[in-house]
């Protein structure tokens, strides 16, 4: 198998691929040979990714619309998959949702917003998927943390909590679903380069830099190459793990 044939006849859904990480993991695993399954919050939001696939593919991809802080619009979503598609065999958990909030200023609606996304949504979408991978020979579960829920950061603590607890669903499922041949791993991005950050101040984003030792911000393609790497064989005996893409940022 080829490099740029890594994931032939595979699989693949990429949860909030309508752009950022989503957007680039979806279109590197095409590239990959993957049969990728696009998912936004609606349809048209997924249709500049479904058009980039089809140029580097010929085929235009599926896509399917669920609000994932909303069960059963997942499940719903879960049931049609199953009618197209039969089976799966890579899930990237990435959608996710960033709200800053100082202590003292955080709501229980701020934390029901991202909570229901990045560590509910993640979860639900885990457990369907799981379901649907019985048949596959090398199934993989990505799931987005961040470096945020490796090392917290201030105003941050709802989000760190988020994706501190993705972690934790990782080390969890990776054990529970190992013996089903089932790969469960994590990636925790440091800054990376999509409209997630737009609300950053240059200084914030001048002095994530200098702390960084690569001295850079991270590219969605940064994160992209990972998750191919822990969606393919590349990564046969690797599970449980959290790989950080964050230019040595936490070492
Ligand atoms: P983004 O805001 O560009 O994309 C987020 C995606 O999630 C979008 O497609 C959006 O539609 C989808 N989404 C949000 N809420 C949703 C909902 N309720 N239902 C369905 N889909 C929903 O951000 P990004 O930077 O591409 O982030 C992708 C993932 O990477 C997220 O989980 C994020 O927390 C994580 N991450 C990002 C960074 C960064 O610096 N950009 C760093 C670490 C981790």
């Amino acid at each position: 198998m080829g490099l740029t044939t890594l994931l032939e006849n595979k699989v693949a859904l990429v949860t909030g691929s309508s752009r950022g990480i989503g957007k680039e993991i979806a279109c590197l695993f095409a590239k990959n040979k993957a049969k990728v399954i696009l998912h936004g919050v609606t349809e048209e939001h997924c249709q500049a990714t479904a058009q980039e696939i089809e140029n580097i593919t010929g085929d235009r991809p599926p896509v399917f619309a669920a609000n994932l802080s909303d069960l059963p619009q997942v499940e719903q979503m879960f049931k049609e998959i199953f009618k197209q598609v039969k089976g799966l065999d890579i899930l990237v958990n990435n959608a996710g949702v960033l709200e800053d909030r100082l202590i003292g200023m955080i709501s229980a609606d701020n934390l029901e917003t991202i909570f229901s996304v990045n560590t509910f949504g993640t979860l639900h979408c885990l457990q369907l998927a799981s379901r649907l991978m019985r048949k596959s020979t090398a199934p993989s579960i990505i799931n987005l943390s961040s470096i945020i829920g490796v090392q917290g950061a201030a105003g941050q603590t709802a989000y760190a909590a988020s994706k501190a607890a993705v972690i934790g669903i990782t080390k969890s499922a990776a054990k529970e679903l190992g013996p089903q041949g089932i790969r469960v791993n994590a990636l925790a991005p440091g800054l990376i380069e999509t409209n997630m950050i737009e609300h950053l101040s240059d200084r914030a984003i001048g002095s994530h830099i200098e702390n960084t030792p690569l001295g850079r911000l991270g590219s969605p393609n940064d994160v992209a190459k990972a998750a191919l790497f822990l969606a393919s064989d590349l990564s046969s005996f690797i599970t449980g793990q959290t790989l950080q893409v964050d230019g040595g940022l936490r070492v």
